[in-house]
């Protein structure tokens, strides 16, 4: 049906890619390291390790100098302690996000580091004006370097909504209005690349899962608090989407009865009292100017204003009890909080971290929270992350090898 067609995996076996993920993710490794990380046994990672060199994604260090440490603290006889290490320059991949207005796209390398950021305006809200300008957007990048052309073969893209990854179809967007659009066919078909679709908020937290917090922590909230108030879910190491794809819509969860009537139709939702569109209209009610900005309510709330001020206390407290009734309901061990750097986050932040302590539960409270900035280029990293893990995971059963 879809004609994304799905190039195999960088790994021929699951624990060959098992091999591949630990290196990428935690390298430099010196065999013995694998040894023990994996459960496999030294000839198979010896066997391993030689196909994946080989193969060019892999190559051993000069030194003997690896950033892990070993248990048992001696090297094994008979194999050499050079450490391993990916070349990250092997393959690139193109990430782009999709927003109302514009697309924001980056190639990374296969450790999902940045090697170059082109955002490009939307005139159209079609599916074919978007695929059209996603191609566009593809083409720059890859014309960045001759060796980005030569090995860039997968895009990742992501979306707000509902997004249906399996078989790549936009189930429903909600800034361009889309239902059921096969865009992962219709993008292969544009740009010739493999290409992935997902949800935007799972895509930053397959980032964080891959290369930030989830080195940490087996299980982990991401929460993203912008132009909406959303969350990715990290339960046993892995992205949850839920049965029907919609799971950590926080923005979603009633925190007001008696609140503001929300765009999905229900009454006081979070993202209805505590999105900067919310706050935005809230400091319009109050001065009477239908035109204030957040940059001006964030400026009149620093200047003391007192009934502002109290729209960022109330802001902060909604996330933070909502925040709350996920770390009950799940149990991470880290909340990362995403902000936007305009946001004002320092009016919130003290309230919201006081609401969530208040609204965990006994040993949950345990769970570590942290504040992170995140340029809107993460959200294109995210989405290049999602084709890089594709590459890297062998989807069905083992291959042999
Ligand atoms: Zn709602």
């Amino acid at each position: 049906m879809t004609e994304s067609r799905r190039r195999t995996s960088i790994a021929s076996t699951h624990a060959a890619a098992q091999v591949f993920r630990a290196v990428l993710t935690t390298g430099p490794l010196r065999r013995s390291d694998l040894t023990w990380r994996t459960g496999l046994s030294q000839p198979t990672i010896a066997k391993l390790t030689r196909s994946l060199i080989d193969a060019g994604y892999l190559m051993e260090l000069a030194s003997g100098n690896a950033g892990a440490e070993r248990p048992s603290g001696r090297a094994p006889i008979g194999r050499p302690a050079t450490p391993l290490d990916v070349r990250a320059d092997r393959e690139f991949f193109v990430g782009v996000k999709v927003t109302a207005g514009e697309l924001i796209g980056v190639v990374t390398d296969l450790r999902a580091q940045i090697r170059a950021t082109r955002h490009a305006t939307l005139t159209g809200h079609e599916p074919r004006d978007v695929v059209a300008a996603i191609r566009r957007l593809v083409g720059r990048l890859r014309g960045t370097s001759p060796e980005i052309r030569a090995r860039t073969l997968d895009l990742g893209v992501s979306i707000a909504g509902d997004v249906d990854r399996e078989k790549g179809v936009a189930r429903y967007e909600p800034f361009h209005g889309w239902h059921d659009v096969p865009l992962a066919a219709l993008l292969h078909r544009a740009t010739g690349l493999d290409t992935v679709v997902d949800n935007d908020i799972r895509a930053l937290t397959e980032a964080e899962n891959w290369f930030g917090a989830g080195a940490q922590a087996e299980s982990f909230v991401l929460v993203a608090i912008g132009s909406g108030v959303t969350c990715g879910l990290v339960v046993d190491g892995k992205v949850r989407a839920g049965a029907f794809g919609v799971a950590g819509e926080l923005g979603h969860v009633t925190v007001d009865r008696q609140g503001p009537k929300c765009y999905c139709g229900a009454r006081g939702c979070l993202e209805a009292v505590a999105s900067e569109p919310a706050i935005v209209r809230r400091v319009a009610e109050l001065t009477g100017d239908p035109t204030v900005t957040l940059l001006r309510a964030v400026d009149l709330a620093r200047r003391g204003d007192p009934e502002i001020r109290q729209v960022f206390t109330d802001a902060g407290r909604a996330i933070g009890v909502a925040v709350g009734g996920v770390v009950n309901l799940v149990g991470p061990e880290l909340i990362v909080i995403s902000a936007d750097h305009q946001m004002g986050f320092d009016l919130l932040e003290g309230h919201l971290r006081a609401a969530i302590a208040e609204h965990t539960y006994g040993t949950a409270a345990r769970a570590e929270v942290f504040v992170r900035r995140l340029p809107f280029e993460e959200w294109a990293r995210g989405a290049a992350t999602v084709a890089i893990a594709r590459r890297v995971t062998v989807v069905g059963g083992p291959l042999g090898g």
